[in-house]
Order: C-alpha cells, then sequence, then structure tokens
C-alpha cells in the first residue's frame, strides 16, 4: 500500500516524538510491504515564526491532499501574548476546521503495569475501557458573534449547532458502540439548554435506528462525577464540544499517564488528523527524555481508522504494551523498578517488540 501522511512536527517536544512515529511508521512499512510518504509542514508557532501565520495555506493544502494527517503538538511561553489571530493555538482549531474534522476520539484505557500512577484507586480504574466522542466544529467555540460590548463590560458567546451537525457524529457514536460493548452514553445538559434539547431529541431517533445499543442520557454535570466514582460504568460516551473538551480532559488523567495517550479527528471518508493528547510540554522540550508512546499510539489509530492496517494498528499496540511490560518507562510514568529510558531508548524498545512478532497472536486491539 502506498499512502501520502503530511507530518506536522509543531513545537516544545512535538518535533521530537515525531521522529518516534517515523521510525515506527518505517518499521512497519518494511515489515508488511507498504510505502508510506512523508510531507513536513509548518504549524502553530513554529509557523508564526517561520511564516508569519499558525496556519499557512502550504499547510492547509498539503493535508488536503493527504491520506492522513500527524500532528505533534503547539503551543508554547514565546506566543502567549501573541493577538490571537497570531496563536498557535489557531492552527489547530483552523486546521480541523479546514479539513472539515467533526468527531474526536478519545479513547482512555489503562495500562496494567501503570495502574498504580492513577489518582483513583487501581480497583476503580481497573478494567476501565472508555471511548469519549466530542463533536469538534461546531457548538460554542465556533458560534458568532463572540466578541465583548459596551466598553467591554458586556460579553457574549454564542452556542449554534445545525440538525446535520448533531446528526452525524451522534451516527458515528452509534456505529462505534455497535463496535464495541454496545452501550452508549450522551452527554447534555437537556434541563437549561435548548441546544441540548435537539441533542437529546436526535439521539433517541437514531436509537431506533441502532436498536441494539443501549443508550443512557447523563447530564453533563453527573457525567463529570460518574467519570471519577464508576470510570467502569461507561463504554463510549457522546458529546458536543465545549462538554466533550472539558470531560476528556477529565478522563485523561484517569489512566495517570497523560503522556500515553492518543487521539484522533476524523470525518466521515475516513481522512483524519492523529495527534497525541498532551501538550507541547515546553518544560522537558529538547532534553530528550518526551514520552513518544502517546504518539506512537497516534499512529495506530491512524493505520486503523485513515489507511484501513488493522493488524497493523494492533501489532503497535501490542508492542507498546510489551515495552511497558519489559519495564522501560520515561521519566513522567512511575513505574516500580522499571528501566528509565529516553525518548530514544524507548522508542528503540518499541522497535524491537514491533519487529519481534513471537507473541503477535495475543494481539492487544485496545483503541478500536
Ligand atoms: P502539557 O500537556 O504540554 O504539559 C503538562 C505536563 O505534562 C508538563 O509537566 C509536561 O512536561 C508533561 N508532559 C506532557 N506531555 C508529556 C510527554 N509526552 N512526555 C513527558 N511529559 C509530558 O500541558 P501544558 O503545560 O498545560 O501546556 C503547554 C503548552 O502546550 C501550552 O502552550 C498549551 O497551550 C499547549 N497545548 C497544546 C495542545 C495541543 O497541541 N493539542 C494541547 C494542550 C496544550
Amino acid at each position: 500500500m502506498k499512502k501520502n501522511i503530511v507530518l506536522l512536527p509543531g513545537d516544545g517536544i512535538g518535533p521530537e516524538i515525531m521522529e518516534s512515529a517515523k521510525v515506527v511508521l518505517n518499521t512497519v512499512a518494511s515489515e508488511y510491504n507498504h510505502e508510506f510518504n512523508f510531507h513536513e509542514h509548518a504549524i502553530g508557532g513554529d509557523a508564526i515564526d517561520r511564516f508569519n501565520n499558525p496556519l499557512p495555506e502550504e499547510t492547509i493544502h498539503a493535508c488536503k491532499a493527504a491520506d492522513a494527517v500527524l500532528l505533534g503538538a503547539v503551543g508554547g511561553k514565546k506566543w502567549d501574548n501573541n493577538p490571537s489571530h497570531l496563536r498557535p493555538e489557531k492552527g489547530l482549531l483552523g486546521i480541523r476546521k479546514a479539513l472539515g474534522l467533526f468527531a474526536n476520539l478519545r479513547p482512555i484505557k489503562g495500562f496494567n503495569s501503570l495502574l498504580h500512577a492513577s489518582p483513583l484507586k487501581e480497583e476503580k480504574i481497573a478494567g476501565s475501557d472508555i471511548l469519549i466522542i466530542r463533536e469538534l466544529t461546531g457548538g460554542l467555540y465556533f458560534g458568532t458573534p463572540s466578541e465583548r460590548r459596551e466598553n467591554g463590560n458586556v460579553v457574549v458567546d454564542t452556542l449554534y449547532y445545525e440538525r446535520h451537525e448533531m446528526e452525524r457524529i451522534i451516527d458515528k457514536a452509534f456505529q462505534s458502540a455497535m463496535q464495541r460493548k454496545k452501550q452508549l452514553t450522551s452527554v447534555d445538559k437537556a434541563n437549561v439548554l435548548e441546544s441540548s434539547r435537539m441533542w437529546r431529541e436526535i439521539v433517541d431517533e437514531k436509537a431506533n435506528v441502532y436498536p441494539e445499543v443501549e443508550v443512557e442520557h447523563l447530564l453533563v454535570d453527573a457525567a463529570a462525577m460518574k467519570l471519577i466514582t464508576q470510570p467502569n460504568h461507561f463504554d463510549v460516551i457522546v458529546t458536543e464540544n465545549l462538554f466533550g473538551d472539558i470531560l476528556s480532559d477529565e478522563a485523561s488523567v484517569l489512566t495517570g499517564s497523560l503522556g500515553m495517550l492518543p487521539s484522533a479527528s476524523i470525518r466521515t471518508d475516513g481522512v483524519g488528523l492523529y495527534e497525541p493528547v498532551h501538550g507541547s510540554a515546553p518544560d522537558i522540550a529538547g532534553k530528550g527524555i518526551a514520552n513518544p508512546l502517546g504518539m506512537i499510539l497516534s499512529t495506530a489509530m491512524m493505520l486503523r481508522h485513515s489507511l484501513g492496517l488493522e493488524e497493523e494498528a494492533a501489532e503497535i499496540e501490542r508492542a507498546v504494551n510489551e515495552t511497558l511490560e519489559q519495564g522501560y518507562h520515561t521519566a513522567d510514568l512511575q513505574l516500580k523498578n522499571g528501566k528509565l529510558a529516553g525518548t530514544k531508548e524507548i522508542t528503540d524498545a518499541v522497535i524491537e517488540n514491533l519487529t519481534t512478532k513471537s507473541i503477535s497472536n495475543s494481539i492487544c486491539n485496545m483503541y478500536v
């Protein structure tokens, strides 16, 4: 298989972990006889410095022509006081919008060897396997007007959704639930917001199309509490943009390992952008100690969701799991009696496990 992949390393540790992603993909390509052509482009602070634009036209064109896009991370203190059109995150929001990526998929599943690092008691988090699906292109973050008025003393933000925007994300969530445990939790604030009442109406309509899926409605405040008190309760969670932003960040700390979590932003034809959940970690950039595993697991999601390479994706996930089981860990992961490794060393260990297929029939298909 021959595919074009755009790489957007971005800022901070972005370029370091992107190197790991490239090595892993090259290994997969040679093991499975694929050809992945990489095209590197600027985004975020790096693009502001080089092109005075967080999302240059050239980057947008390249991403539109690609089969999939991999992103490191954007942001850093250097650009924190820039005017809003010259902020790194403008690049990220802009590329999601330009590609029409309306669904953000965040699998939250703990690795056994890391569960002791969870802020929850091990027995509460053990066995949790949640997929959070967040609407990404509508709602409060994009509605207009969004402005200060009357000398800055009045403020307005707009929560705007069209029916079709809700329908497509809710449909995606039902499809995902069908491939998993067939349990869907829809999160809204229907006791207060009109937008949530329309959301709930659409979920109930779609439930008739997918009668095998068990559906529950939860108010966002109740969902936030239940994620902490009973994470095992959930299978697939679907929600709108703002609620999804907050709940997915809350859920991401449950496993105790922010550096381990991948994410995907996709649209209906499978084109997608894949990135780790964490930010650019400027405090450790350039030190060679960043954890590349969230980035590497994002490549697995890319192979699965955009390129249809399920076996290769599962092999990467197996190799990461085995690397942790062997005791390798970066400084951000607290493994007792483990082997402390830098970005390159732990990537080498993953590659070693990837090329050793002796236990490949014990594939752990973790991130469907
Ligand atoms: P962060 O995720 O970058 O870092 C939080 C903490 O986790 C830091 O101590 C960092 O060293 C550590 N950490 C994060 N990823 C790590 C990894 N892979 N390996 C080892 N340690 C890791 O969040 P922050 O400090 O709040 O934000 C830093 C910058 O990143 C800001 O400019 C923010 O706007 C940006 N940011 C970008 C994204 C993105 O690109 N998607 C997401 C969140 C934050």
